[in-house]
């Protein structure tokens, strides 16, 4: 007691009745000491993913950010890819009674229209006399600068959206007679890098990181792939796309597809220089999905590190990928991420690597044309130095999606 005399009459007289119900010690080995710093994120990976949005996309988007970071915020819109390996006319009819429509082949028509119109002018030009030199020159260079339209867009990719503005979600998929899906719900802009590849027929074609497999099923939808290499460093996503090529894919066209798990950085000693085409759709930050899921969070704090080498993973690929490609070929580098360092920055690097290391001239491809083709479909970055971005937008939650195509000279 005489220990306890400075703590006062209270203490003692607690000491004495005992502690109160509540109060009681627990046993010492009952403690359990939290362990917050090894076991929970103080601070949830989803909002440290926007506060670094916030402080890199702010200066990057400047006055876009605040609508774009909304809508990063908001459900995403999706497109239905129709699957053309299965029997597909009630679908196309119940999909445009909904008011939906096949933005693949509305930009083809636009571009039609465009070639046409061109050929219209170009023609009372020549008419005019040789007054207009001048002009018909400046056309003719415009001409040959200004990629093709109608050559660049594959109208056997079908994908249905529905119009800005309208939020209405797809029904789930549904099987054919023949057990395949009739349609397959993905961000319809995912599209647009599998577009720009513009497979021509019996092209080999690579796929580098192809799981889950969404752009793999619609370089298949383009029926045009001679043979398409399909392949994924990670093992369990491998299984998902094979899950998807039987879900939606016939055995005779399974058979042209070949599905490898190697790490894609060393493509090239295994197939070099082989392929007409290659996609080398990387992994990046995946905007939406950091500031919307906890789970699998690249912003989580133990991947830090596996954050940061990114870019360089990215770099990686894209080199194996032109490595990867015939003299003459094309490569189609994508990102769903809004970040300059994953997407110009990559790109600029990779084409002064091929230059200085290996001797390999490559060219940056100019695809504004498909900004003015899907403008009604997707809102675009304008201010791409290279390649081309389509931003998330409140009437059209699509994207991120950046794509940018090469050419190996
Ligand atoms: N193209 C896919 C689609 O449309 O469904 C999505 C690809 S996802 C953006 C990136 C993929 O790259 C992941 O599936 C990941 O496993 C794969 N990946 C990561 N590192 C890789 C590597 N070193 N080699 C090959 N694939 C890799």
């Amino acid at each position: 007691m005489a220990a306890l005399g400075g703590r006062g009459p209270v203490a003692a007289a607690l000491l004495r009745r005992g502690p109160a119900p509540g109060l009681r010690p627990v046993p010492r080995r009952y403690r359990y000491k939290k362990k917050w710093a090894a076991t929970a994120p103080r601070i949830p990976c989803t909002r440290l993913a926007l506060h670094h949005f916030d402080v890199n996309y702010s200066l990057q988007l400047k006055d876009l950010w605040p609508s774009v970071r909304a809508s990063l915020l908001c459900e995403q819109k999706y497109g239905a890819l129709l699957n053309n390996f299965c029997v597909h006319d009630y679908v196309t009819q119940e999909l445009e009674l909904m008011n939906a429509t096949d933005f693949v082949s509305e930009g083809s028509k636009k571009a039609q229209r465009g070639a046409a119109a061109e050929v219209r002018r170009e023609g009372s030009r020549s008419q005019e006399g040789p007054g207009n030199v001048g002009t018909v020159m400046q056309t003719e260079t415009q001409a040959e600068t200004s990629p093709p339209l109608c050559a660049s867009i594959s109208s056997n990719i079908k994908c249905y959206t529905y119009p800005r503005g309208d939020i209405t979600r797809f029904r789930p998929a549904r099987q054919d007679s023949l057990g395949l899906l009739d349609y397959y719900l993905m961000d319809a802009s995912s599209l647009l890098p599998v577009l720009a590849l513009n497979v021509q027929q019996g092209d080999l074609v690579l796929d580098l990181c192809a799981a889950p497999g969404g752009k793999t099923l619609a370089l298949l939808q383009t029926g045009l792939c001679g043979h398409l290499a399909a392949n994924d460093v990670s093992i369990s996503r491998t299984k998902r796309l094979y899950s998807i090529l039987n879900s939606y894919v016939p055995q005779s066209i399974k058979e042209t597809v070949s599905v490898t798990s190697y790490d894609g950085r060393d493509w090239e000693q295994l197939e070099g220089g082989t392929f007409h085409k290659v996609l080398v759709d990387v992994p990046c930050t995946t905007d939406r999905h950091s500031v919307i899921e906890e789970e699998n969070n690249i912003f989580h704090r133990r991947r830090t590190k596996e954050r940061q080498m990114v870019p360089m993973l990215q770099l990686q690929l894209l080199m194996a990928g032109i490595l990867a490609t015939k003299p003459g070929g094309r490569v189609v580098y994508s990102t769903c991420s809004l970040s300059s360092l994953q997407n110009e920055c990559v790109i600029e690097r990779a084409v002064d690597i091929a230059e200085t290391q290996f001797n390999i001239s490559v060219h940056v491809e100019d695809l504004s044309h498909f900004r003015t083709l899907f403008q009604d479909t997707f809102s675009f970055f304008s201010d791409c130095r290279l390649g081309e971005l389509v931003l998330p937008h409140l009437t059209a939650n699509f994207g991120p999606m950046y794509f940018c195509r090469l050419r190996r000279v």
